[in-house]
């Protein structure tokens, strides 16, 4: 885990080396903190915890955005602060709960089981805590109950799995239109007015103009894998990890008429 950087005044990133993955800590009143996505491995988490205490802060309420084994971790230390994910995301977790543990223990080992995936649903506009205001931007695109936040006094959007630098979109072609589905949350994540930093799940921040192109690259590589043309997308590389060509090409093949 890398250490907690600043990207906007009160707003802390860290990145984990497994699959760049971020965690977000927004800092509140009285050293309460919004803990979004704490990942990826348990050293990590132990990181977090000891740096988040070295600051002065606790977890107050935490947000999971989508409901993959990636991103609805906690460990003890970290506290027990209410844990709050989508609706949407929440009965996916209930339904798909021993396939999350199993793709869990054989990716991050050593976790405690009990603690993962055990969001609460929560169908508000904001996060409710004494902190600064935290707008959920829902959608089904990615997963099922993707909830993006975004906090208009920084600027920062937490996008999720979505906006990355490094992935190609990433479709849950379980959903009944799983394109629709991306599309929605494409717009949903462009129309947010105000962002100035894109914290993504996977990859590294960026800023408005930043946001813009990952969004137009976004829409190019579903406008192209949708009407079955080749695509090059800068994001797919020979260096690019085995499981997103092996996405890819599941993704191609699902739109292949
Ligand atoms: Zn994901």
């Amino acid at each position: 885990m890398g250490r907690l950087t600043e990207v906007a005044p009160g707003v802390l990133v860290a990145t984990s080396t497994y699959a760049v993955t971020t965690s977000t800590v927004v800092v509140g009143a009285g050293g309460g903190c919004l803990l979004v996505d704490p990942a990826v491995t348990v050293a990590d988490l132990a990181a977090l915890a000891d740096e988040l205490a070295a600051l002065g802060l606790r977890p107050a309420v935490a947000w999971s955005t989508h409901p993959h084994w990636d991103h609805v971790l906690w460990s003890a230390g970290l506290g027990d602060a209410p844990r709050y994910a989508a609706p949407a995301a929440v009965s996916l977790l209930q339904t798909e709960r021993e396939a999350m543990l199993e793709q869990l223990g054989l990716s991050a080992p050593g976790h405690d089981l009990d603690l993962a995936g055990r969001a609460r649903p929560l169908d508000e506009p904001v996060i409710p805590w004494d902190g600064p205001e935290a707008r959920l931007v829902v959608h089904d695109g990615h997963a099922p109950g993707h909830g993006a936040v975004f906090l208009p006094d920084s600027g920062v959007l937490v996008a999720g799995d979505m906006c990355s630098d490094i992935e190609i979109p990433l479709l849950d072609t379980e959903a009944a239109d799983p394109l629709g589905d991306y599309r929605v949350g494409v717009d949903r994540l462009a129309s947010v007015p105000g962002v100035r930093q894109v914290v993504p799940g996977h990859g590294h921040v960026g800023d408005a103009a930043e946001l813009r192109r990952r969004l137009a690259l976004d829409t190019a590589y579903l406008d192209a894998v949708s009407a079955g043309r080749p695509h090059q997308d800068p994001r797919l590389t020979a260096d690019s990890p085995a499981w997103m060509r092996t996405m890819h090409d599941n993704q191609v093949r699902y739109f292949k008429p």
